[in-house]
């Protein structure tokens, strides 16, 4: 018999967080009520064959390296199981494409691993929350789902593509040119295509102690742009630099000059746009990152230069 259990990973976010007032969709403190309690909340779940383990509790603008790779090892133990069929994350939106796309690198496992989110709290008059859960344990049992998936607004977006594009709205996802994987109506999923595969780097490509990740930061090409930043960072240590380059991955020349000393010194760059859809094509003098967006950029490139131990 097919495995028929989904195991609910909570790690904070606004679909965890209260406001004094039910009319408060914006003045709230994010990862108050734990995953249990996000369940709970939710009566057509009760049928559901889950279990819940709190991962970690924290708004995840303050998102960090320590918790990926805990968040990572326990989704994978769990996704091991024989009987549990996927695993959904509770997270919050504002670094969700972040950790789903380094899950996606990491993982890239053959089941379904959901990660979900809200843009209203708990305690709001309409929170989007119980319903993007729900939808996300639909996917997680959908026979069809695998791999790193988002479940969020009614669709489902992969963990490779998607990326918040709004600051409020509950419709706060999008994917770039790619569009959804799939829409969520009323307990179904209707798979539109398949999500892009990639090979898995593993466990092991995380394991090195948090502290010792490389440093990797991203600066924004812009009207008057110089060269400082750059400068500044090479003289901290900075091992890696993404710049978010104007319109397809342009950059400043005096900002291009400094980012072509720091690679001299041996830092690794990435170019990528500060626009909100496109990839970066055809070649500069900078390595294009092709349709990674800034963020995805500087995961990518701090997982390719991870120490392996
Ligand atoms: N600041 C919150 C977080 O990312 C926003 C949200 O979840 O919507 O945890």
């Amino acid at each position: 018999m097919a495995s028929s259990k989904v195991v609910i990973l909570g790690t904070g976010g606004t679909i965890a967080g209260t406001a004094a007032s039910a009319t408060d969709a914006v003045g709230y403190a994010a990862a108050q009520l734990g995953v249990a309690q996000l369940v709970a909340a939710v009566p057509a779940l009760a049928s559901r064959s889950l279990e819940c383990e709190q991962v970690a509790q924290l708004d995840s603008k303050d998102m960090d390296h320590a918790t990926w790779q805990r968040l990572a090892q326990r989704a994978a133990h769990h996704l091991a199981r024989p009987d549990v069929a996927g695993v959904v994350v509770t997270h919050g939106t504002d670094t969700l494409e972040e950790t789903a796309y380094l899950l996606h690198r990491v993982l890239a496992p053959a089941k379904p691993l959901v990660l979900t989110a809200a843009m209203r709290p708990a305690t709001a008059l309409m929170t989007d929350g119980p319903q993007n859960l729900l939808d996300a344990v639909t996917v997680a049992l959908d026979a069809q789902a695998g791999g790193v998936v988002v479940a969020f607004g009614g669709r489902v977006w992969a963990g490779a593509e998607v990326r918040k594009v709004h600051t409020y709205r509950i419709d706060a996802f999008a994917a770039g040119d790619a569009g959804p994987l799939a829409t969520v109506e009323e307990g179904s999923v209707r798979w539109s295509r398949a999500a892009p595969k990639t090979q898995a780097l593993g466990l092991a490509a995380i394991a090195a102690d948090p502290a010792r990740w490389p440093r990797v930061e991203i600066v924004l090409n812009h009207a008057g742009a110089g060269g400082m930043l750059v400068d500044a960072l090479v003289a901290q240590g900075v091992q890696g630099v993404v710049v978010a380059g104007t319109g397809n991955g342009a950059v400043h020349h005096v900002l291009e000059a400094a980012l072509l000393r720091a690679q001299g010194a041996g830092v690794r760059v990435l170019r990528s746009t500060r626009c909100a859809s496109g990839p970066v094509i055809g070649e500069a003098a900078l390595p294009s990152a092709g349709a990674l967006t800034a963020v995805q950029a500087r995961v990518e490139l701090m997982l390719q230069m991870l120490p392996t131990e």
